[in-house]
């Protein structure tokens, strides 16, 4: 059997919601009920192949970043394993846990506050390479400018800091700094929303160049649905904490399987089809500290039936490598 190259195993990261005064003094007497525990990943169950481009996405608060902060082993999961090349991350010790954490590199949403502002961007981008003693001090200087030619930055500005650059040669300094380390696997959290349009897709492109050149893998968490169609070969659909479908980006796009999926494309403004209506999603996305009952979709769900307000549907397979947590495939597939 072929070891998936990375692998989300029924990975939970809860956090405790803060208690009142009055709690804590109910606490202190033996009276107070449990603090509220939010559920930003509840369970999440993923593989990926080496050199693939999987697309994560979901609303605003359904857990696509914290779990890519869990992918990356910046927050440790509450429950379950992330693995690497077949083996659990929170077992690798020293040079393999060093050697993991720099494997597996993240390219944060906001490319200022991902960058010292006091630091310039030799230093940055070479800061990893020094720290871990990955290259005598002599070869640091040559492997930062590979780096930054590698991602279309002149060698010009080596020495200017992250306040004299645009928003997109930011995030390039974001890249050239996670390359410089030699990555196998990107996590990239919304590494385009805070970029204009016209530099969103130059950016675009150089992951998919990079992508090409080095053979990567990239967890893509993005709303954009647009550009997760444009750069994915399989597509995540996440809510409330949970993969609620999960394909090639071709078959969910074509024929979403599960309502939320559907409702999400057709709210998706696009500019292909702008003379059809799109519906804007129904309601709002609930509160991961209180979800609804059964499918927590429900509220929301047009095809809602009695079942889904009590039973919470599993992820099915519903044709090979394509699944979906819905009741309504549950039962026409059992
Ligand atoms: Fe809608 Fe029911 Fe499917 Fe949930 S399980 S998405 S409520 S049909």
């Amino acid at each position: 059997m072929t070891v998936p190259f990375f692998e989300l195993r029924g990975v939970k990261k809860h956090f405790r919601g803060k208690t009142t005064f009055a709690q804590r003094l109910l606490a202190a007497v033996g009276q107070a009920s449990p603090p509220p525990v939010l559920r930003a990943v509840d369970g999440v169950d993923l593989s990926m192949t080496r050199g693939e481009v999987l697309g994560l996405v979901g609303e605003s608060g359904c857990g696509k970043s914290t779990l890519a902060r869990v992918a990356t082993g910046i927050l440790k999961p509450s429950d379950g394993d992330v693995t690497y090349n077949g083996r659990p991350a929170a077992q690798l010790k020293g040079k393999e846990r060093l050697d993991f954490l720099l494997k597996v590199q993240m390219i944060f949403q906001d490319p200022y506050a991902s960058l010292d502002p006091r630091m310039p961007v030799r230093r940055i981008v070479g800061e990893a390479l020094s720290v871990h003693r990955l290259l005598p001090k002599n070869e640091i200087d040559a492997a930062v400018d590979k780096a930054l030619t590698e991602v279309g930055l002149d060698l010009a500005y080596r020495n200017r800091y992250p306040h004299q650059f645009s928003g997109g040669q930011r995030q390039r300094i974001g890249i050239a700094r996670a390359l410089a380390v030699r990555p196998d696997f990107l996590v990239c959290d919304e590494p385009v929303s805070a970029l204009d349009v016209s530099i969103q897709a130059q950016v675009i492109n150089l992951f998919m160049d990079i992508r090409e050149r080095y053979g990567l893998t990239y967890l893509f968490v993005s709303h954009d649905l647009g550009i997760v169609r444009h750069i994915s070969d399989r597509v995540a659909i996440m809510y409330l904490g949970r993969i609620v479908e999960i394909g090639s980006a071709a078959a969910i796009f074509a024929e979403p399987a599960h309502p939320y999926s559907a409702a999400l494309i057709q709210a998706s403004p696009s500019a292909a089809r702008r003379k059809r209506a799109f519906q804007p999603l129904k309601g709002e996305l609930p509160s991961p500290l209180a979800p609804p009952s059964g499918c927590p979709f429900h509220p929301r769900c047009d095809h809602a039936m009695s079942v889904c307000r009590e039973v919470r549907p599993t992820l099915t397979e519903i044709a090979p490598g394509h699944s979906a947590a819905c009741h309504l495939h549950i039962t026409e597939n059992t």
